[in-house]
C-alpha cells in the first residue's frame, strides 16, 4: 500500500525555521514501504525558512504569518497539489505532522501564537480528509501501522 507522509517527519528542511522534523523510525520504515512525500506549504510557493502561520478564521478561510502577511492563496494551494499529487500515485492513506496549520489533522493552534490547542484541521488535511483520505499523524504511529499491516515488525519502535 503506497502511503503519502509530510516531509518534514523524513528529514526534509523544510518548516518554517528551516528544520525537519525528523523521525528515524518514520525514515526507517519508509525504506520498507511506498510513499509520496508531501510539503504543502513548499508546494504553494512559501520560502524556507518563513514566517510561522497559523490559522485564524475558518470562515472565511484566513490564514495569517506572525508578521501579519495573508499567506491563504498559499495554503490553499499547496493543499490542492498535494491532493493531486497523491490521488494521481493512487494514495488514500497518508501520514501527516500533527498541529501544523497545514498537515496537522486532530487538533491546531487557535490562531494567536501563544500555543493554544483547539480542534480542527489544518488547511491542507481537511481537504484530503474531505476527499476521502485515512489520516493519521505521528503520535498515533501504532493506529497508522496496524492500518498498513506494519505493526508486528514496527510497532515496538512507536508508543502512543
Ligand atoms: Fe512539515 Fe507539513 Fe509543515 Fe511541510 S507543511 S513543514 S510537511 S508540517
Amino acid at each position: 500500500m503506497k502511503v503519502g507522509i509530510s516531509a518534514c517527519l523524513l528529514g526534509r528542511e523544510c518548516t518554517y525555521k528551516g528544520s525537519s522534523n525528523k523521525i528515524e523510525h518514520i525514515c526507517k520504515l519508509a525504506k520498507d514501504i511506498e510513499f509520496i512525500e508531501i510539503c504543502p506549504e513548499v508546494m504553494g510557493g512559501l520560502p524556507i525558512p518563513r514566517s510561522p502561520s497559523e490559522i485564524t478564521s475558518l470562515n472565511p478561510l484566513a490564514v495569517i504569518s506572525k508578521k501579519g502577511d495573508d499567506v491563504t492563496k498559499e495554503y490553499v494551494e499547496g493543499a490542492r497539489i498535494s491532493l493531486e499529487r497523491l490521488k494521481q500515485n493512487e494514495v488514500s492513506v497518508v501520514l501527516l505532522k500533527h498541529r501544523s496549520p497545514s498537515c496537522g489533522c486532530d487538533g491546531i493552534y487557535d490562531g494567536s501564537f501563544s500555543h493554544v490547542v483547539v480542534n480542527g484541521q489544518g488547511v491542507c488535511a481537511k481537504l484530503l480528509s474531505d476527499n476521502g483520505m485515512i489520516l493519521f499523524h505521528e503520535e498515533k504511529m501504532n493506529e497508522f501501522l496496524k492500518y498498513i499491516g506494519k505493526e508486528e515488525e514496527y510497532g515496538t519502535y512507536f508508543k502512543d
